[in-house]
């Protein structure tokens, strides 16, 4: 057939349609022909014009105007009456994983932990969104480190990138104020959702995270922001509806990759909200950036050393109280290690039974604080352990309980196990320092203070945190914060290996090392280091008897390292 009769065809079927009854189809029908159409088009287009990579296309946001409908007072109402029993069913399968189970039991509770687990992001996201949408959520004007909240970010991002085919760059301009006034905690909201949406678009390949200075004039500077990736981009056509609140790219994104379509929309709000402008250039195929434009002021030498919040005098029984915690939220485990700092205690931090267990055996403590509910030992079975040490100074050590809920039979039960006293979250720091005040004798904390410093001193041979200090340019509060962030790559690490273990997967080991090789490496872990070389060297061989061996051996160490951390970080 030549072009003639292909014209001739076309024009036959273009006449055709004229008399075509198009009101009898039926959805299906409809579609059936919307679809041949297409493919006959592209098929067409393909071979007259070859395969043209599509442009890359940039789109720019404006800013919203429409004024919040009450639907999103509702959204927020709802989103909280489904939070709280899902906050049971949450609790509920952390019960049920302390308990012994078969095979496929533990299947089905690692289902129901995803989908719960995934479920509870959902939610979370659609408060946020309706918080921000509503206005009712207020933004703050503190002092914040741009480069640290920036190397924040970045580490908490490697965090997600679980395959070594992606790699996370990122690029400070050296002109960058360090300090600024804002919302630190709005600006790392926007910059984890777009790097966490190029972690989750990217299989290989690079992702950029750039912060440009802009202008800067009469103490306030405009700071870009770049995200770009090079993962699978998005079609030209769906650029502006992504940024629409239950929205995705295409039909199958949440098939493939989840997500519920509302990071965008809390990402354009908060923009929105901040005076700054979004913009995103993508193709199908070509990867995508997104830049961000946001204003801030310089914060001036009085905003930073001006303390926001009055300082009230701490009793003199806290003051070098040595407090260990047994805590397993990320948020809280924060927020307590900063509160009991404040009081000039000096506080330890564990979700680990087992590990806080063992610091126990080695220092002699003022104080428990307990989470009752965490993933491995609760904190009943913890108190029990401690009530039933042959040593004293263990067995009699006050024991405070953190909870949210107690029931009546978890009252019995802290009784029974020897739980001194409890407090319910959300508690009132006040009513936490007199708690703990009434409970620490000052006496005995004199004397134990001795003999911890001797142990103390050992320590800087098995950890140095000076490196990542300096990386954190003297910021202790970052510090801490990426010193946890270590803590549960280890965990992670643990709990990977043994699953690799289980599965027989060498390599799924080897890829495990590697991915806490450089965290190692910055806290000159050396111990765990090489331990971890024998690893790497036995996953290569798939030396499964080896890599038992240095599997146990790196178990045995890890508590001394997280200890000798913990003691390094109170140092500085
Ligand atoms: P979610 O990621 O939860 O689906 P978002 O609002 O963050 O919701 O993103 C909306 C959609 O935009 C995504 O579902 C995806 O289709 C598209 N998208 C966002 N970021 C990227 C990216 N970096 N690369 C490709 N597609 C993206």
């Amino acid at each position: 057939m030549d072009t003639r009769e292909l014209l001739m065809h076309l024009s036959k079927l273009e006449n055709g349609l004229d008399t075509y009854s198009f009101t009898e189809l039926n959805t299906k029908e409809a579609n059936r022909l919307k679809k041949s159409f297409e493919s006959f088009k592209n098929g067409l287009e393909e071979k007259v014009f070859g395969m043209p990579k599509p442009e890359p296309v940039e789109v720019s946001l404006k800013k919203t105007t429409t004024k919040p409908p009450e639907e999103h007072t509702m959204i927020a109402k709802v989103s909280h009456e489904i939070r709280t029993p899902l906050n049971g069913i949450v609790g509920f399968i952390d019960l049920l994983k302390e308990t012994t189970l078969g095979p496929k039991q533990q299947e089905l509770v690692n289902a129901l932990d995803t989908a719960s687990g995934n479920l509870m992001n959902i939610i979370n996201e659609l408060l946020e969104f309706s918080k921000l949408a509503s206005g009712h959520d207020t933004f703050e004007k503190v002092p914040f480190n741009l480069k640290n909240l920036i190397t924040e970010v970045a580490f908490l991002c490697e965090t997600l990138i679980t395959d070594s085919k992606v790699e996370l760059c990122v690029h400070l301009d050296k002109n960058l104020p360090e300090q600024l006034l804002g919302d630190p905690s709005k600006l790392s909201q926007i910059l984890l959702n777009l790097v966490g949406n190029a972690v989750k678009f990217v299989e290989k390949g690079k992702i950029n995270l750039e912060a440009i200075l802009k202008s800067d004039q009469q103490g306030k500077v405009y700071i870009e922001f770049i995200v770009a990736d090079t993962g699978i981009g998005i079609a030209n056509n769906k650029l502006q509806r992504i940024f629409e609140s239950y929205r995705q790219a295409e039909d199958d994104t949440q098939l493939k990759y989840g997500g519920s379509g509302l990071g965008l929309s809390i990402v354009k709000e908060i923009v929105d909200r901040m005076d700054g402008l979004i913009a995103v250039k993508s193709a199908l195929g070509a990867g995508s950036t997104f830049k961000v434009t946001l204003p801030f002021e310089k914060a001036r030498q009085q905003d930073i050393t001006s303390p926001r919040r009055p300082i009230k005098s701490v009793p003199r029984s806290l003051k070098h109280a040595k407090i260990l915690v047994f805590e397993d939220n990320v948020l809280n485990q924060q927020l307590m290690e900063n509160r009991l700092k404040s009081w000039g205690c000096q506080p330890f931090v564990t979700e680990n039974g087992l590990y806080g267990l063992q610091l126990l055996e080695n220092h002699e403590f003022d104080l428990v604080l307990m989470d009752l509910r965490m993933p491995k030992m609760s904190g009943f079975q913890i108190t029990e352990c401690i009530r039933q040490n042959k040593q004293d100074h263990i067995r009699n050590v006050p024991v405070i309980a953190l909870t949210a809920d107690l029931s009546i039979t978890d009252r019995e039960h802290c009784k029974k196990v020897g739980i001194t006293n409890y407090i319910l979250k959300p508690y009132n720091a006040d009513e936490l320092q007199r708690m703990m005040q009434e409970l620490i004798s000052e006496s005995e904390k004199e004397n134990k203070r001795e003999i911890s410093q001797i142990t103390f001193d050992q320590t800087s041979s098995i950890v140095n945190l000076n490196l990542l200090y300096e990386e954190c340019m003297g910021e202790k509060d970052t510090l801490a914060e990426l010193v946890q962030l270590f803590k549960r790559n280890m965990y992670e690490f643990i709990g990977n290996v043994r699953m690799h273990l289980t599965n027989n997967d060498s390599r799924g080991i080897g890829f495990a090392v590697h991915k806490i090789k450089s965290s190692l490496k910055m806290l000159e872990a050396k111990s765990l280091a090489q331990i971890c070389g024998k690893l790497a060297e036995a996953s290569e061989s798939a030396a499964y008897e080896a890599l038992e061996k240095y599997y146990k051996q790196f178990l045995n160490e890890y508590p001394k390292v997280e200890e000798a951390i913990d003691i390094e970080l109170n140092k500085l």
